[in-house]
């Protein structure tokens, strides 16, 4: 077995997870692992099928996008993902997707402020619009290295999708999953244009705390407990 095999074989399960789950949609979106402590990152190929996609079909690129392994192109979003990990420590999972809700909320230009514990606990204070860019643009990476700095683990991308991390695979799901729940929720709560509460900020900024201290903690090699 490679070195980078484990690596391959979690992301072609993740997105194949992701795909049944309907966060996935044709060959949209696009996800990767840090490798730590060999300064690359494993990451799904362009415009391939998730279905059909099988851990040797997943590229391995150094952070100055250098094709390590792999036999297809990778995706046009590597320069995106590799910025992220070189400005965010604490990242070691990306997920981005086309996710319908959240894509919407990117549409009418519309942040998510802190409307639930999890979301403030898991995702940051609030859901940040990232200004449009073209996909796979160098425009679009270094909006996102700009915007990412303010250690929130959910953003979204206008008119175009999500954007989510975490200290490994699983929470990153997780965190995909609770970004969508609560743009169907927001946008429910704007549909009936009555007053749309938030959680008490004292409670936002404690439960960011303990989101900022999970990421301290993966910074320095210890393991999060993103528990509570
Ligand atoms: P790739 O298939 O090249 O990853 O592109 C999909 C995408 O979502 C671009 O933003
Ligand atoms: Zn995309």
């Amino acid at each position: 077995m490679g070195t980078f095999d484990p690596f391959k074989k979690q992301i072609v399960e993740t997105a194949q997870e992701l795909v049944q789950k309907g966060y996935l949609m044709a060959t949209g979106g696009n996800l990767s692992l840090r490798v730590p402590g060999q300064a690359c990152f494993a990451i799904t190929p362009s415009n391939y099928d998730y279905r059909k996609m099988a851990p040797e079909d997943v590229c391995v690129l150094d952070f100055e996008l250098n094709l390590l392994e792999g036999r297809l192109k990778p995706s046009v979003e590597a320069s995106m993902h590799g910025a992220v990990y070189r400005v965010r420590g604490d990242v070691n999972a990306i997920v981005h997707t086309h996710q319908v809700y959240t894509s919407a909320l990117t549409l009418i230009k519309a942040p998510i402020p802190a409307l639930f514990d999890e979301q403030a606990r898991f995702l940051g204070r609030r859901v940040d619009i990232i200004p449009y860019a073209p996909s796979g643009t160098g425009l679009l990476k270094n909006a996102v290295a700009r915007h990412v700095k303010n250690h929130n683990n959910a953003f979204m991308l206008q008119n175009h999708g999500a954007l989510v991390f975490g200290h490994d695979m699983q929470r990153a799901v997780h965190n995909v999953e609770i970004l969508e729940k609560c743009a169907l929720a927001y946008l429910l709560a704007i549909c009936s244009e009555r007053k749309i509460s938030r959680i008490p900020l004292a409670v936002r900024e404690i439960a960011f705390a303990k989101l900022r201290g999970d990421q301290k903690k993966v910074e320095k090699g210890e393991e999060a407990k993103g528990g509570e």
